[in-house]
């Protein structure tokens, strides 16, 4: 099942590497956000666990913040909306998702 789109690069739940289950708050999140995303292509250190054919991924990377009640906020929401980044009480969250640009096989990677 397809969770997002990319450009041109499709997110599909079989081919996640983790429990999605453990990420079912950030899907709808990035589907939300996927028309204005785009990926870069990266070298990680040492070969991609999944295939090991290479170390090149994409990665998507989505800056925001928590706040309060948890609720996810982008940097270019909460710019447009005028908050005060300073003054609130705001974490900083920040997704990153990597895809191996071999086998297709991607992971969440949360910054808190
Ligand atoms: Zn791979």
């Amino acid at each position: 099942m397809e969770l997002f789109k990319i450009k041109d690069l499709a997110f599909n739940s079989e081919e996640f590497l983790d429990n999605i289950e453990e990420f079912e708050d950030l899907i709808p999140i990035i589907k939300d956000l996927q028309e204005n995303l785009t990926y870069e292509e990266i070298n990680c250190v040492g070969d991609n666990d999944c295939c090991s054919k290479t170390d090149k991924n994409y990665i998507v990377e989505i800056e925001g913040y928590l706040d309060d009640e948890d609720e996810f906020y982008t940097k270019e929401e909460l710019i447009q909306s005028g908050a005060n980044i300073e003054g609130a009480r705001l974490d900083p969250f920040i997704i990153r998702v990597y895809k191996c640009v071999e086998c297709g096989k991607w992971i969440i990677d949360i910054l808190e």
